[in-house]
């Protein structure tokens, strides 16, 4: 049997063989050979440049949009959550916000600082730093039209200040990170204007509830929307709703949804995209691609940030 073995050393904290299933939204996935908490970014830079440098790295937030494999990840994976927390004006319209800063929190700060452009984030269950790596974004409003600049430390313990304009961004998706990964950005919101409530965080997080599953295991959407159509609206043409492969199915209230229902595993999971794959296929000819990334010892590095085109 592996061992699930933690040690402690310069504010840093060494899990290995952690199961991976603690650590994202589906509740599923195997072990990972290394699970690295750090108390501080000096410390995690210093841990980073430690690395080998053929050591697969895997940062990682809430794992909301992340389906590791049952295989597990043969490398070392960074905890996000817990670290880069820093929250700030940094004058009128602009804020400083750590990757490990909860985007519903960055929501919250926004509004209450009379900012107008960030309420899209309080329905996103995640951290900054996923973010900035899928481009999260919902009605109408997306990550990175609102950066400025970001931070990022590469695997020599650098950190270093990057233009938004070094990075190309689209539908979920960013490319422009060589080795390196976010730790904090810059954005630009507009001041709102007295008596304006045209856009409101709890109208926002209500419409939500009315159309998509909330408290149960899940990865949110899981395929990105095709050119001119929606995954969902495919889907349930094609009669998947309530489909199941062991203990995963497509969800009634939204079909672009699978949900962990009966301790499914990540197999079960795969499967089930798969199917809904060639089932669309089939009767639609459009291949849906999937949003979320999947994380495994032979695919982490194609599905790496930047790597998917829309
Ligand atoms: C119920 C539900 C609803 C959702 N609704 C939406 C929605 O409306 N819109 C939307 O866009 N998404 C949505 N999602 C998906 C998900 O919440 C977002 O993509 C979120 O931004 C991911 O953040 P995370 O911290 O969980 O990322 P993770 O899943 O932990 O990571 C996602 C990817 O980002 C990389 N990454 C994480 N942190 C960093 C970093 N600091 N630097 C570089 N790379 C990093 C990871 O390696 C991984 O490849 C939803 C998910 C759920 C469960």
């Amino acid at each position: 049997m592996v061992m699930n073995v933690m040690n402690k050393i310069d504010d840093i904290t060494i899990t290995e063989n952690e199961p991976m299933a603690r650590h994202t939204s589906w509740r599923t996935g195997g072990v990972a050979k290394r699970y690295v908490q750090a108390q501080s970014l000096t410390a995690l830079a210093a841990f980073i440049a430690t690395l080998d440098e053929n050591e697969k790295i895997l940062w990682l937030g809430l794992g909301s949009n992340t389906l590791i494999r049952d295989s597990g990840f043969d490398g070392t994976v960074i905890a996000t959550q817990g670290v880069m927390m820093q929250l700030k004006l940094i004058d009128e319209t602009m804020v400083y916000v750590g990757a490990g800063v909860a985007s519903a929190k960055l929501a919250r700060f926004c509004g209450k600082h009379d900012l107008v452009g960030a309420e899209f984030f309080a329905g996103i269950p995640g951290l900054v730093g996923g973010a900035l790596a899928m481009n999260a974004g919902a009605f109408g409003g997306e990550t990175w039209p609102l950066v400025i600049e970001v931070e990022t430390l590469n695997r020599q313990g650098e950190i270093t200040k990057r233009n938004a304009d070094e990075f190309d961004y689209g539908y979920r998706r960013v490319s422009g990170l060589h080795d390196e990964w976010f730790v904090s950005v810059t954005l630009r919101l507009a001041k709102r204007l007295t008596n304006d409530n045209t856009i409101n965080i709890k109208q926002l997080l209500a419409k939500r509830a009315v159309s998509q599953p909330t408290g149960v295991a899940s990865c949110g959407s899981v395929f990105r929307n095709p050119e001119g159509a929606y995954a969902a609206q495919l889907i349930e043409d094609c009669g998947l709703k309530g489909k199941t492969v062991g203990g995963a199915v497509v969800s009634e209230k939204h079909a672009n949804f699978i949900i962990n229902e009966k301790n499914a595993t990540a197999t079960d999971i795969e499967t089930l995209i798969e199917l809904i794959q060639k089932t669309v296929v089939d009767k639609h000819g459009v291949l849906l691609q999937p949003e979320v990334k999947i994380v495994g010892e032979s695919l982490v590095v194609e599905n790496q940030v930047g790597e998917e085109k829309s």
